[in-house]
C-alpha cells in the first residue's frame, strides 16, 4: 500500500537570496522525496516564501518599495537556484497569499472558539517619531555593566552580558535615532500553558519514531520547565503598522509572522490543489479530502534553530484547530553547514554563494553527492572542505562510479554489438542486488544518505575490482576469451546499471541520462530496476566530468567581480591559470587527476596542460619576475589537504605563499633549501590567507611534483632570465 506524504522544508525568509544552508536542507529532503517516489510511494513536496514580518516590511521602505514588490523580486530569483540543483517541489507559494490569509484566519477562529486565546496588555517600547512599537532588535542603548554605547539588549558585544531592553540607559530607536516610550498595547496570546496542550504535546512528542532523540530531549525540557523556564503562553499579535494577516475582529492587530508562516506549508499545499496542479500529476483527492485522509502522513524538514515552534507551538496549534487539520508525523531536524570549519554569517557572508556555483558552471550534482555523503539522521552540523568536496566527487562519483560505464561499455559495443550475456547463476545476481538495494532503501528511509552513499560506494568498489581482476583488456586480445569477456563487461554494467538506480534519489539528471542514453528505457528508473539484469546497452555517451580545483578557487574568489558574468570569471580563472597565477593549485595540479580527465570534460583549465602552448615573445617573457628565494620557513596549513605555508626570503623582502606541494614535501626538509618565486604575481586572496607569489615546480602523468631549485651559489633575490 502506497503510503500518502506531505513532505515540506522549512520556509525561507524573503528578504533575501537562498544561502547554502537553505540550498543543503532542499537536497536533503529533495533526496529522501525522491526515494519515497521510486519506491512508489505519493508525495506532495511543497513551499513557500515566508513574507511577513517587520524586517521586509522596513527594507521594503528603505528601498522606497511595497512589501509585495519587495517578496515577488526575491520569489522571481527562487527558480533559478531551486531549477539549478535539481530540487523536485511540486509548489512553491508564498505566506503573503489570499490561501495563507484564509487558512490562519481558519486556524485562530478555531483556536478562539476552544477558548485557547486570550487577551493581555503589553507594555513595550515605542517609536514616537516612527509610530511603532520597537522589537529588541532595533532598540540600542548603553550597556549597564561596562557602559559600551550602541549596545543591543540581548548581550553586549564588549562585555557579552545579556540585558533586557530596560536596562539600557539612554535606549534609543535604531530606525529613527529617537528616545523611545513605554506604552502599552492589548495582545492576543495563545495559552500554550493550558493543561489540554500540554497534555496532548506529552504524548505526541513521546510518540515512537516521531522525532530523532535529540530533537524529542529539548522539546521535552522546554515542556517539563519550571519557575522562569516555565512553558509560557505565546504572543501570537503585533499592532499596526506591520506586514502581515490581519486577526479577525481586532482592528489594527496582525498575526506575528510566526504564526503564520507554519500555516504557510499547508496554504502552499492548498493552492497546489486548487490550482489543478495537484491533479495534473495524478491526485484524484481535494486538498481537504487529501488532508484530512487518516493515512495522509505529514513531514517537515527543518533546521535546528526552528525546533521550538515546530515541537510545540505548531502541533498544539493544529491539533486544537481540529479536523481537517492534522499533526505533524515527524518533524526532520538538521545542524547547519559550515564552509571550512567556520559558521556562516550574515555579515561575512556565506562562504559559498550557491548561484555563483551554478553560475560559474559547476555540476549541481557534485554538491548533490558531497551533502548526501556527509547528512545523518542527526542534527548535526556539516562541513563543507574545498579540498574533500573536490576528493570524493573526484575519486568516488567519478573515479568509482561514472568510470564503470566507461570502461566495460567501450568492450561490449566494439565487441558485442551491445548485447549483454551472462555466463554464471543470473537468478543469484538478481538475489545479490535485491539485497543490496533492501540495505540502501533502509538507509534512505531513515534519512542516513552518508551511509546510503557509502554502501553505494563500497558496492562500486567491489564491481571496480572484480572488473580489474579479470583484465578485459587482456581478454580483449584473445578470441578464445569472448565469451568471459563479454560475461565480465556484462557484470560490470549490470552493477553500473544497479547503482544508478541507488544513487538516482542524489543523482537525478544523471540517472536519468543513464536511463535513456545508455538503457535505451523511455522512463526514468524507480527501485523495483534494481534487481533486472539489463539485455544490452547502447554505446556509452560521456556522464559526468570531474571538478578542476580551479573551479574551487573561482568560487571562493569573494573580492572577485561580476557576479553574474559566467564567461567572465571563467575567462579570468583561464587567464589566471595561463599566466601562472593561483599559485597553490597550479603546483597542486596533481598528474594523475590531470591526466585522467575525460576528453569531453574540462570546462576550464586543463588544456593548457599539454605541451602545445601558445608562443609568447621574448618581452611577453620578461613581464614574469622570477626569482631565486630561500624558505625561510614551511608549515602544515590546518584544514588544507595539500598546502603548505612558505616563508620566503627574497633578498629584499619576505612573502608568504601558500604552495600545493603537500604530497610531496616534508615542510621541515624544506627549510632553507633554494627554489624559484614568480615575485611579480598579483597577491592573491586564498581561503588559508594572502598568498604573495608562486613557486615553481614541475609534473608530468605519473605522481609526483618537484620543486625547481638554483645551482649552489645562487643567493636570494637573484632575477632568474
Ligand atoms: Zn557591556
Amino acid at each position: 500500500m502506497a503510503r500518502k506524504l506531505i513532505v515540506t522544508t522549512a520556509l525561507p525568509n524573503a528578504n533575501g537570496p537562498f544561502h547554502i544552508g537553505h540550498i543543503m536542507e532542499y537536497i536533503q529532503a529533495d533526496i529522501w522525496v525522491r526515494f519515497q517516489r521510486m519506491v512508489g510511494n505519493v508525495v506532495h513536496f511543497v513551499c513557500a516564501d515566508d513574507a511577513h514580518g517587520a524586517p521586509i516590511m522596513l527594507k521594503a521602505e528603505s528601498e522606497g518599495i511595497t512589501p509585495q514588490e519587495l517578496v515577488a523580486r526575491i520569489a522571481a530569483e527562487r527558480p533559478k537556484y531551486l531549477n539549478g540543483f535539481y530540487i523536485g517541489f511540486d509548489h512553491w507559494h508564498s505566506t503573503d497569499s489570499p490561501d495563507n490569509t484564509a487558512l490562519s484566519q481558519d486556524i485562530y477562529r478555531r483556536l478562539r472558539a476552544a477558548e485557547l486565546i486570550y487577551v493581555k496588555p503589553v507594555e513595550q517600547f515605542y517609536d514616537p517619531v516612527k509610530g511603532m512599537f520597537l522589537a529588541d532588535r532595533y532598540l540600542k542603548g548603553e550597556c549597564p555593566n561596562c557602559h559600551a554605547k550602541d549596545q543591543y539588549a540581548d548581550a553586549c558585544e564588549v562585555c557579552s552580558i545579556v540585558n533586557t531592553p530596560a536596562d539600557l540607559i539612554s535606549p534609543y530607536s535604531t530606525l529613527s535615532g529617537a528616545k523611545p516610550v513605554m506604552r502599552t498595547s492589548d495582545h492576543y496570546f495563545f495559552r500554550l500553558s493550558d493543561d489540554r496542550c500540554v497534555e496532548f504535546l506529552r504524548s505526541w512528542l513521546t510518540t515512537p519514531q516521531r522525532l530523532q532523540p535529540q530533537v524529542l530531549n529539548k522539546a521535552r525540557e522546554w515542556l517539563s520547565g519550571k519557575g522562569d523556564e516555565a512553558l509560557g503562553d505565546w504572543d501570537i499579535s503585533r499592532d499596526a503598522p506591520y506586514f502581515g494577516i490581519p486577526i479577525p475582529d481586532a482592528p489594527g492587530k496582525y498575526f506575528y509572522v510566526w504564526l503564520d508562516a507554519p500555516v504557510g506549508y499547508l496554504a502552499a499545499l492548498k493552492n497546489y490543489f486548487d490550482t489543478g496542479k495537484a491533479r495534473a500529476n495524478g491526485e484524484p483527492l481535494s486538498f481537504e479530502e487529501f488532508l484530512a485522509a487518516p493515512d495522509t502522513e505529514q513531514l517537515h524538514f527543518i533546521g535546528k534553530d526552528i525546533i521550538y515552534f515546530h515541537t510545540l507551538f505548531w502541533p498544539a496549534m493544529l491539533k486544537f484547530a481540529g479536523p481537517p487539520y492534522k499533526v505533524p508525523d515527524h518533524v526532520y531536524a538538521h545542524g547547519f553547514i559550515t564552509v571550512s570549519g567556520e559558521k556562516m554569517s550574515k555579515s561575512r557572508g556565506t562562504g559559498i554563494s550557491p548561484l555563483r556555483y551554478l553560475e560559474i558552471g559547476m555540476n549541481p550534482e557534485w554538491l548533490r553527492y558531497y551533502i548526501a555523503a556527509k547528512l545523518n539522521a542527526n542534527v548535526e552540523d556539516i562541513d563543507f572542505n574545498p579540498d574533500d568536496f573536490i576528493a570524493r566527487v573526484n575519486s568516488d562519483l567519478v573515479g568509482k562510479y561514472v568510470n564503470i560505464a566507461s570502461r566495460a561499455a567501450n568492450f561490449i559495443s566494439r565487441h558485442f554489438g551491445g548485447e549483454l550475456k551472462f555466463s554464471g547463476d543470473t537468478g543469484l545476481l538478481a538475489r545479490e542486488a535485491r539485497g543490496i538495494a533492501a540495505a540502501v532503501a533502509g538507509h534512505y528511509e531513515a534519512r542516513e544518505l552518508g551511509k546510503a552513499m557509502r554502501e553505494i560506494m563500497a558496492l562500486a568498489d567491489r564491481i571496480n575490482h572484480d572488473f580489474d581482476a579479470h583484465q578485459p583488456w587482456v581478454l580483449a586480445k584473445d578470441p578464445a576469451n569472448r565469451t568471459e569477456l563479454q560475461d565480465v563487461c556484462s557484470r560490470a554494467l549490470q552493477g553500473f546499471r544497479l547503482l544508478t538506480v541507488l544513487i538516482a534519489p542524489v543523482l537525478p539528471e544523471v540517472a536519468g541520462r543513464v536511463a535513456r542514453e545508455l538503457f535505451g528505457m523511455t522512463r526514468t528508473f524507480t527501485w523495483s530496476d534494481a534487481d533486472v539484469l539489463p539485455e544490452r546497452i547502447n554505446s556509452y555517451q560521456h556522464l559526468m566530468t570531474r571538478v578542476d580545483p580551479k573551479q574551487l578557487d573561482v568560487l571562493f574568489d569573494v573580492e572577485s567581480g561580476p557576479k553574474t558574468a559566467t564567461d567572465a570569471n571563467l575567462a579570468r580563472a583561464e587567464a589566471k591559470a595561463a599566466t601562472g597565477a593561483n599559485p597553490a593549485r597550479a603546483a597542486a595540479k596533481s598528474a594523475p587527476a590531470a591526466a585522467k580527465a575525460a576528453p569531453a570534460a574540462t570546462p576550464v583549465g586543463t588544456k593548457e596542460d599539454s605541451s602545445g602552448a601558445a608562443t609568447i615573445s621574448i618581452d611577453e617573457f620578461k613581464r614574469v619576475d622570477l626569482r631565486v628565494a630561500k624558505i625561510a620557513n614551511a608549515e602544515h596549513v590546518e584544514g588544507a589537504d595539500k598546502l603548505l605555508k612558505l616563508t620566503l626570503d627574497l633578498g629584499f623582502e619576505t612573502r608568504t605563499v601558500f604552495a600545493g606541494i603537500k604530497s610531496a614535501y616534508d615542510p621541515a626538509l624544506l627549510i632553507g633549501r633554494l627554489t624559484v618565486v614568480v615575485a611579480n604575481l598579483a597577491p592573491r586572496k586564498m581561503r588559508f590567507g594572502l598568498s604573495e607569489g608562486m613557486v615553481l615546480a614541475a609534473s608530468g602523468d605519473e605522481p609526483g611534483l618537484y620543486l625547481l631549485s638554483p645551482d649552489s651559489g645562487a643567493k636570494p633575490g637573484m632575477r632568474i632570465s
